[in-house]
Order: structure tokens, then C-alpha cells, then sequence
């Protein structure tokens, strides 16, 4: 059945608007039947977009071997415009853009892949596709990543409501239910009105619908069907997302610093602090840990050819026998998969968790710029597990939400980490050490709330650290970050696990009242631990 609409003539269309957008996300009631369906699209879908995938790929790197593009690359960074034209020109000549790929979506999306995909939703795959080829091209990413079929593509979405993949909400009266439709199907959403979250959502315009597919711990989970999936909705709706009476909004400042595993909190007025960041993560880790060595052992087991006498896995050609896949291994991947879900999950809300904290403090952020990335080489594991970058990325949206501001303090002009205010002088601190003490009598003081309390005080970006800022601020501050050190022992001696950056050894033991005892003590634990240690630090800011 089609429907034909009225062209508007040109001149009339209005500019597109930007409106902010949230997300609110549903469980679906997904019968065997209907599962079946969805299976179905998904698996053309999936096709679809391995096909925009490779020809995104051949037009990029076609339009690379274009001797054009080397000299497009010497143009030196100063010259914006002549780069961009130079770029923008072969980007054309080549067809990679996102609309020539709307194009190329049209002619691909033939047969029977028609059948399944419409036309707006094949727009939004090869967006997609454009979008991940384009990382590569920009040197943001190295490679694109394939779909395959065992792992299949598990989300697919909608540009607009009025056809193809939509929801559907009854009016109060008809029963408030709400559906997802797809085709010929009809998916029902589980729906707490009692919920105002929930409540808030639905009361919002709706922009489109995005399906997702998750897989459960198995097939006999709840909810799931045969195939062990979960299904579920996600709206992007006009607005800003629901705010909780009682998540209040402060008027302080605070100076924040991040570590791989901890977080020290210096506000200009309130109750410093300095705790280890997303601690609770930690035992899920280890059971995530533990179940990849079982996966590493199954696929080893089952693949004994595709390993040398060392265990080195071999090097692979075109005719190499394909991996064989254990019901055991498909199992533990399965729990493995799950398990990260839980991981991810967990965290997302305890940086929520931590961003109500601090915005319960005040609005007004100072951070020093990170760069995530460097951490990830140097501290694979923490980062890896707390997301530092995610949880700053958090903090921005919804600083900005607040009217707040979040000013990022960049390190290499400042050095902020070097500088003493009580003799305005720099020195590099090795990693092993913890604690700031001059000899102009500053400290001891923790090192981390110490930045935090230096970065509290710069106001914008471009500010640089002086003396004369920071010694009427010290008085207050220095019993402040006292109090948080004498608290984060008293954790300590209450038995809780710390990171070994904090610098406060474990529970029960007395902190050293200089500076040169304790660093007799961190010696002599690097001495012995050092292979261990290196990678569970922070760094050298
Ligand atoms: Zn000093």
C-alpha cells in the first residue's frame, strides 16, 4: 500500500530546526511469531548495511589513492579554506557523503531486501555506515567493523513517525497502551505509568523509534524468547530529559580531580572529599575476567589446530579451517556478553550517582583537560572499567542542563600538578609519590586534593596559577582537605578496600607523620611490587 504524499514546493519548506532530544527506552512483548518477523528484518537490514558498509569503504579508499589527496594533505593546517575546498572537491568527485550514499541506498535496497527494509530506515543505515567509514577517514578510527551473522545487527531506527518502524500510543480512554509497529506487526510496550520518568516521556512529541536487541543470559531468562533475545524500544523525544525534585542544584564551585580509580572534590566553600571512583565495580570485573580465561580456554580446547606448540595462535590464510564453536564456549560467550551488559549498566548509574553529588554542591566545574585516550594506554584496566571520559562527558550534559558551567583547565600551560602556591615554583612529581610537601612548608597534603583544591580556584581556561591567588584561599582550604584525608583513613581503618593511588596503605595502618617515612614505605612496596603497580597508578599529570 503506498501512500502518496504532496510535494511541498522549495520555497516553502521551513529550516530545519535543531530541538534537544532525550531518550526514554521501553521493554517490548515480543511473541515467537513475531520474534521470528523481527529476525527477519533484522537479518536483511544486517545485509543492507554490510553492503553500504563495503561500498562506503571502496569509495573512501578510492578517493585516497587519488593523487589529488596527497596533495589535498600537504596544504598545510593554516590554510583552512584551500584545505576544506581541496577536501570538499574530492569528497564529490568520489560520491563520499553521506546523501551520495542515500543514493547509493536507494539501488541497493533492491528484491527482497525491499521486502523487509523501507526506504527512510535504509537512509538511516547508510548514514550509519557513512559515519563509521568516515571515522577512518578522518583518522579517528582505524577500521570498520562488519556485522556478522552470528552476531548479527541488533539495532535499527527510524528517521520520522509517520511510517515504517513507529509508536504508537493509545489515547487514555482506548486503554494507554503503547505499540511498536514494524510491518505487519504490532510489539507491545510494557508501560509504568506510575513511573515519572516513564510519564514524562510519553507526555513529549516523539521523533522517531529505534528497536533494539539485547541478548539475555539464556534462553529461558525472563522475558526472552526461544533464541535467548530481549527486545526493546527506544524513543528519542523533543526536550530535555526528566529532572528529579530531588536531585537539587548547588551554588558552589568545585575543583575536581580525576583519576583512573579515584576522585577528589575540593568545592571553594562545602566539605572536600577524596574517594575511590566506582568502586563497585570492582568484584563484577573480576567475574567478567574470569569467565573471558574460560572462553580463552574453550576456544583453545576446540581449535587445538589454530595454535603452535607455544600457544601462539597461528597465522591465518584465506583457507584456514574455520573456528569451531563448542556448545560450552557458545555458552560462557553468551554469560560473557551478559555480563558486560551488567558492567556497563552498573556503571552508567553510578556515574549518575556521582554527577547528582557534585551537582548537589554546585554547578560552577573546574577540570583539568585529560586526554582519556593517553590514560587507556597507561592504565588499560581501570579506565577500561570506570570510563573516566564517559563519566566527564555525563558531567558536561548535564552541567549544561543546570546552566552551569564546566571549564576544562588545560594541563601542559598550567601544569597544575608541578605547581606549588607557597613559592610559585614547579617541580615534576614521580607517580610513586602521593603526597605534596615543600620546603616552604606547604603539606603534607594528598597530592590528587591538592590539584583538585588548585584547579578549584582558576576561574577560565586561560588562567594560570600564581601565588598571590592561592594564599588568602589556603587558610580555608587547608583544614577542609585534612578533614577529607583524616576521612578517607578512617574508611581505611574501617577495613575498605583503597586504591593504592590514594597513597593511605591499607586498613589499619598508621599514615606517617613526614613525608620522608612514607616514602621509605612506597619505596619499599614499589620495590617489591613493581611489575604489579605500574599499571594501577595515576600518572604524572
Ligand atoms: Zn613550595
Amino acid at each position: 500500500m503506498k501512500v502518496r504524499r504532496a510535494k511541498k514546493p522549495k520555497a516553502l519548506k521551513e529550516p530545519k530546526k535543531h530541538t534537544p532530544t532525550f531518550l526514554l527506552e521501553l521493554p517490548l512483548m515480543v511473541n515467537q511469531g513475531q520474534a521470528k518477523h523481527v529476525g527477519a528484518h533484522l537479518e536483511a537490514a544486517r545485509q543492507l548495511y554490510n553492503a553500504l558498509l563495503g561500498e562506503a569503504k571502496s569509495r573512501m579508499q578510492r578517493m585516497r589513492a587519488d593523487p589529488r589527496w596527497q596533495e589535498a594533505s600537504a596544504i598545510p593546517r593554516s590554510q583552512k579554506q584551500e584545505r576544506q575546498v581541496a577536501f570538499s572537491s574530492l569528497r564529490k568527485a568520489y560520491g563520499f557523503s553521506e546523501y551520495a550514499l542515500h543514493d547509493y541506498a536507494k539501488k541497493a535496497r533492491c528484491t527482497w531486501i525491499a521486502v523487509h527494509v523501507d526506504a527512510m530506515m535504509a537512509q538511516t543505515l547508510a548514514t550509519r555506515a557513512y559515519r563509521a567509514v568516515n571515522q577512518v577517514c578522518l583518522g579517528k578510527a582505524r577500521r570498520v567493523r562488519f556485522k556478522s551473522k552470528g552476531r548479527g545487527l541488533d539495532s535499527v531506527e527510524n528517521k520520522w513517525t509517520q511510517s515504517g518502524l513507529r509508536f504508537v500510543l493509545q489515547k487514555p480512554q482506548e486503554g494507554h497502551a503503547g505499540f511498536l509497529l514494524w510491518k505487519e506487526d504490532r510489539l507491545g510496550a510494557l508501560i509504568d505509568w506510575d513511573d515519572p520518568v516513564v510519564k514524562y516521556g510519553l507526555d513529549h512529541p516523539i521523533k522517531f523509534a529505534r528497536l533494539i536487541r539485547r541478548q539475555a543470559s539464556s534462553p529461558r531468562a525472563q522475558g526472552a524468547d526461544c533464541a535467548g533475545y530481549r527486545y526493546f524500544v527506544q524513543l528519542a523525544l523533543e526536550g530535555v530529559p526528566y529532572h528529579k525534585p530531588k536531585h537539587t542544584v548547588g551554588t558552589d564551585t568545585i575543583g575536581l580531580d580525576l583519576g583512573p580509580s579515584t576522585i577528589a572534590v575540593v568545592p571553594r566553600e562545602g566539605k572536600a572529599e577524596l574517594r575511590p571512583f566506582c568502586e563497585d565495580l570492582r568484584p563484577k570485573g573480576k567475574q567478567r575476567h574470569r569467565l573471558e580465561r574460560t572462553l580463552d580456554r574453550q576456544r583453545r580446547a576446540n581449535n587445538p589446530d589454530h595454535y603452535d606448540e607455544q600457544g601462539r595462535p597461528k597465522k591465518r590464510g584465506k583457507q584456514a579451517p574455520p573456528w569451531k564453536n563448542s556448545r560450552g564456549y557458545l555458552k560462557t560467550r553468551r554469560r560473557l556478553a551478559n555480563q558486560e551488559r551488567k558492567i556497563a549498566a552498573h556503571r552508567k548509574s553510578l556515574h549518575g550517582q556521582r554527577v547528582h553529588e557534585l551537582m548537589k554542591i554546585g554547578n560552577q566545574i573546574r577540570v583539568e583537560k585529560i586526554s582519556y585516550t593517553g590514560w587507556q594506554k597507561q592504565f588499560g584496566r581501570s579506565v577500561g572499567r570506570n570510563a573516566p571520559g564517559m563519566f566527564i562527558e555525563l558531567l558536561k550534559r548535564t552541567v549544561a542542563r543546570t546552566g552551569g558551567t564546566l571549564v576544562e583547565i588545560p594541563t601542559r600551560t598550567t601544569k597544575l600538578s608541578q605547581f606549588c602556591h607557597g613559592c610559585g615554583q614547579t617541580a615534576k612529581k614521580p607517580l610513586w609519590q602521593r603526597w605534596h610537601e615543600c620546603q616552604c612548608g606547604i603539606g603534607p597534603v594528598q597530592r590528587d586534593l591538592y590539584s583538585a583544591f588548585l584547579v578549584a580556584y582558576l576561574n577560565a581556561a586561560d588562567d594560570h596559577p600564581s601565588r598571590a591567588r592561592y594564599e588568602s584561599y589556603w587558610e580555608s582550604a587547608e583544614p577542609r582537605l585534612r578533614a577529607a584525608r583524616e576521612d578517607t583513613e578512617q574508611r581505611a581503618k574501617e577495613g575498605q578496600i583503597l586504591p593504592r593511588s590514594i597513597g593511605i596503605p591499607g586498613a589499619r595502618a598508621r599514615l606517617p607523620k613526614r613525608l620522608e617515612a612514607s616514602r621509605q614505605e612506597l619505596v619499599y612496596r614499589r620495590g617489591r611490587l613493581e611489575a604489579l603497580d605500574r599499571r594501577q597508578e595515576p600518572p604524572v599529570l
